[in-house]
């Protein structure tokens, strides 16, 4: 890993950027999908994240990543880090389902970044997890705290599978989750968004439409449920059938033997 260098390294920021002397913008409330709260928030733009999204699902099973674009800036309410565009990690390599950047993958992200972005800043990375859920590992830590170490950089984990994401800062070696906005410059591309939400509600999100393979194998485990009850309640009703039968054949023998027509006792006798 010794050759490999942050893109950060050549910028003029030290890390402690003075939040107060962050430029001014203003973002419209109306296109934020939550509230403004009086911390430093991760607000990322639509088309950025629908960037992410289409990456982290064209790779169902391994690992990818790349970096988030943007900067600082404040509003009326605070400082606030906003993702504006992101930089696919060409030929990062996987080992042993775990991203890396090499020394290639900063080279192609430092032409992007001098060609296009040149105005703005790495103020992050993004990575996927498949089928494995929205934290950052031990692994994911050291890399972050190595690369995007800087206060105000973020980590985005992604897991194509179930559609759920989450921002992460890191401070020695201690993640934490932080809160994010999605800005709406364009309509969200994935089928089954739950962006945006607070952690809490992300179990009872509604399913806008079945995607991923967890939604299918979740309706087949509520089908089987629902047919087994069936059959138990199919074999209570046989079984009490069965029992009523036989008494009502009990009955009929009892009733006949009363009510006899003579005829057939006549014949019945010697
Ligand atoms: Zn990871």
């Amino acid at each position: 890993m010794g050759v490999i260098q942050t893109v950060e390294n050549a910028s003029s920021l030290d890390g402690d950027i003075d939040f107060a002397q962050a430029p001014k913008r203003d973002l419209l409330r109306q296109k934020l999908s939550g509230p403004r709260i009086t911390e430093f928030q991760v607000v990322i733009r639509q088309s950025a994240l629908n960037g992410i999204h289409t990456h982290g699902d064209s790779s169902p099973a391994a690992e990818i990543c790349g970096v988030l674009v943007g900067d600082v800036y404040q509003d009326a309410t605070s400082a606030f880090l906003q993702i504006e565009h992101i930089i696919k990690g060409e030929a990062a390599t996987r080992s042993a389902g775990q991203v890396t950047f090499t020394a290639e993958t900063w080279q192609h992200i430092q032409e992007i970044m001098d060609r296009d972005y040149s105005d703005l800043r790495i103020v992050g990375w993004y990575h996927t997890h498949p089928g494995h859920g929205i934290f950052l590992s031990e692994m994911d830590i050291f890399l972050h705290e190595s690369f995007f170490g800087l206060p105000w950089q973020t980590a985005l984990v992604y897991d194509p599978r179930t559609g759920d994401e989450g921002f992460f800062s890191s401070e020695s070696g201690h993640a934490r989750r932080m809160p994010h906005l999605i800005e709406a410059n364009e309509p969200a591309t994935a089928k089954l968004s739950h962006a945006g939400l607070p952690v809490g509600e992300l179990e009872t999100a509604p399913i806008v439409a079945p995607r991923r393979a967890a939604v299918p194998l979740m309706r087949t485990r509520k089908r089987h449920r629902t047919a087994s009850l069936g059959r138990l309640l199919l074999a209570i009703i046989g079984l009490f059938l069965f029992a009523a039968l036989g008494v009502i054949i009990g009955l009929a023998i009892r009733t006949q033997d009363l009510h006899l027509p003579d005829w057939v006792l006549r014949m019945s006798r010697p």
